[in-house]
C-alpha cells in the first residue's frame, strides 16, 4: 500500500489517498497490488488501458524493438515510426493523413495549437466550457472550469470558452437534433472574437463526466468552422481507439476533423501521443516548429504499431460496443433499485453514472462518492466515483477487453458498495 499521499514519488497516492493499492501485476481487467489481492479495473488507469494489462502482443513489440534500436530522437525516423503513420492514416477518418508523435495527451494539445496558428495565421482559441485538455499551460488554458484554473493563472490571454450543449434547459424548449446548441458559436464569431485558428472539443466530455454530445451537435459546428476559416480540432486523447464503440468518437457524427489529437490507448500502455492532420494543414508546420526529443521514439511507435494490431484483430471498439450495453443494462438493473442513482448515460465503455439526492435531484455530496470508492477498493474493484464537473459521477472506462465475468464481479460489488450507501444515507 502507498503510506503517504501527495503528488510526488515516492509513495504516490494519487487514487484514493491512503489506501490506494500499489499495483504489481495485470492481466485484462485485472490488477494484483502488491499484498496479493486482486481488483476488477473500472477504471483503465483514466482510460488508457485500453487493450488490458501486459497485452501480449504489445509486451513482444516492446521487448523486440528495444533489443534491436531502442532510441532514434524525432529526428531521426525509424521504420516502426514511419510504419505507425502510415497505419494511423488508415484508420483516422478522412484525410487525417500525416501524424506528429509525441509523449502524452497534453503535449498532442500543443502541437495542434501551434500548427493551428500556424496553418491559419490567426491566433484565438475557442474551446468548450466543461472540456479537459490537459494540464500543461496551453492545454490547460482551454479548461473551462475553475478547480484546474484556480491558482495556477495567468493562462494563454487567447481562449474564448464557448457554452457546450450540456446545460439543464435549452432556450426555446428541447432541441431536435441537437445542432441547435452549435448555434452560439454563430455568435460568438460574429460578435466576440476575430482572428480564430482554431476550435477544439473533445467528442465526448471524458473528465466532465462521460457526457456525449448530441447527435447534429458537430456537424454544425463543422459547418461554422468552415464557414469562417477556423480549423475543428478533434480531442481523442480518451475517445480513440475503439473506447465509444466506433474507432474514434467523431465517427458517431460523420464528421472529418482538420485535426486529432490522440495519446493513451495508442501505445497500448506505453507513453506516446500522436496529433493527426490533413496534408493541407501539416505542410504548415516548418523544420523545428515543433521538437521533442523523445517524440516518435521506435520503442514507443513499436507500441503503438502493436497496439493497432490488437486493436483490429480483437474488434476492441465492437467489444466496446457489445460490452457497453451490457454494462448499461445492469447499471439500470441497479438504478431501479437505489433512488440514489440519478441519470446514467454512454457510448461504448465511456459511461457515466451521476449520484443524487433521492429527495431533490441535486448532486449528491462528494464524501459520500468517496466513501464508495473506498468501500468498492475494499472489496476488489476499482471505482472511479466522485469525479466529473459536480464532483458526484462515477465514470465507469474499464479496458475494452474486459469479459462478461469481470463486468459481472464489478457490478456485484457496485450492488454491495451501493447497499451500505443506502444505509448510510438512510
Ligand atoms: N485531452 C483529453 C481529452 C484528456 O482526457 C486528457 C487526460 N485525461 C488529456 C488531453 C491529457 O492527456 P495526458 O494526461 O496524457 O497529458
Amino acid at each position: 500500500m502507498g503510506s503517504q499521499s501527495g503528488q510526488f514519488m515516492p509513495a504516490v497516492s494519487r487514487f484514493i489517498g491512503e489506501e490506494t493499492p500499489e499495483l504489481v501485476e495485470g492481466h485484462g481487467a485485472t490488477v494484483v497490488d502488491a499484498d496479493g489481492n486482486e481488483y476488477v479495473d473500472f477504471f483503465a488507469q483514466h482510460a488508457a488501458m485500453s487493450h488490458g494489462y501486459s497485452h501480449p502482443e504489445v509486451v513482444s513489440a516492446v521487448s523486440e524493438q528495444t533489443e534491436r534500436l531502442n532510441f532514434s530522437a524525432y529526428d531521426f525516423p525509424t521504420e516502426p515510426s514511419r510504419r505507425l503513420t502510415e497505419r494511423l492514416a488508415e484508420v483516422a477518418p478522412g484525410d487525417l493523413e500525416r501524424s506528429y508523435f509525441v509523449n502524452s495527451g497534453s503535449e498532442a494539445v500543443e502541437v495542434a495549437l501551434t500548427l493551428a496558428r500556424r496553418a491559419t495565421g490567426n491566433h484565438e482559441f475557442l474551446a468548450l466550457g466543461e472540456a479537459f485538455h490537459g494540464r500543461t499551460y496551453g492545454a490547460r488554458s482551454l479548461v473551462g472550469w475553475s478547480g484546474y484554473r484556480e491558482g495556477f493563472g495567468p493562462f494563454l490571454p487567447s481562449v474564448t470558452h464557448v457554452p457546450s450543449y450540456n446545460c439543464e434547459e435549452f432556450p426555446g424548449g428541447e432541441p431536435e437534433t441537437g445542432a441547435e446548441y452549435a448555434e452560439i458559436l454563430e455568435y460568438i464569431l460574429e460578435y466576440q472574437v476575430s482572428d480564430v485558428a482554431a476550435f477544439i472539443a473533445e467528442p465526448m466530455f471524458g473528465t466532465a463526466g462521460n457526457i456525449p454530445a448530441p447527435e447534429g451537435y458537430f456537424k454544425r459546428i463543422k459547418e461554422i468552422c468552415d464557414e469562417h476559416g477556423i480549423l475543428f480540432i478533434a480531442d481523442e486523447v480518451i475517445t480513440g481507439f475503439g473506447r465509444t464503440g466506433k474507432p474514434f468518437g467523431i465517427d458517431h457524427y460523420d464528421v472529418e476533423p482538420d485535426v486529432m489529437t490522440t495519446a493513451k490507448a495508442l501505445g497500448g500502455g506505453m507513453p506516446i501521443g500522436a496529433t493527426i492532420a490533413t496534408p493541407e494543414v501539416a505542410d504548415a508546420f516548418e523544420s523545428m516548429d515543433y521538437f521533442s526529443t523523445f517524440g516518435g521514439n521506435p520503442v514507443a511507435t513499436a507500441a503503438g504499431l502493436a497496439s493497432l494490431d490488437v486493436f483490429e484483430e480483437e474488434d476492441l471498439a465492437g467489444n466496446a460496443a457489445e460490452a457497453g450495453e451490457y454494462l448499461l443494462d445492469q447499471l439500470h438493473d441497479l438504478q431501479s433499485r437505489y433512488p440514489f442513482v440519478g441519470e446514467i448515460r454512454g457510448r461504448g465503455l465511456l459511461v457515466g453514472v451521476d449520484l443524487i439526492d433521492p429527495d431533490d435531484g441535486s448532486p449528491l455530496a462528494k464524501e459520500h462518492s468517496l466513501d464508495l470508492r473506498r468501500d468498492a477498493i475494499d472489496r476488489g474493484l476499482i471505482l472511479p466515483a466522485g469525479q466529473g464537473w459536480n464532483g458526484n459521477t462515477i465514470r465507469i472506462n474499464p479496458p475494452l477487453v474486459i469479459d462478461d465475468d469481470e463486468l459481472d464481479r464489478g457490478v456485484a460489488v457496485m450492488d454491495e458498495c451501493f447497499e451500505l450507501l443506502a444505509d448510510r444515507l438512510a
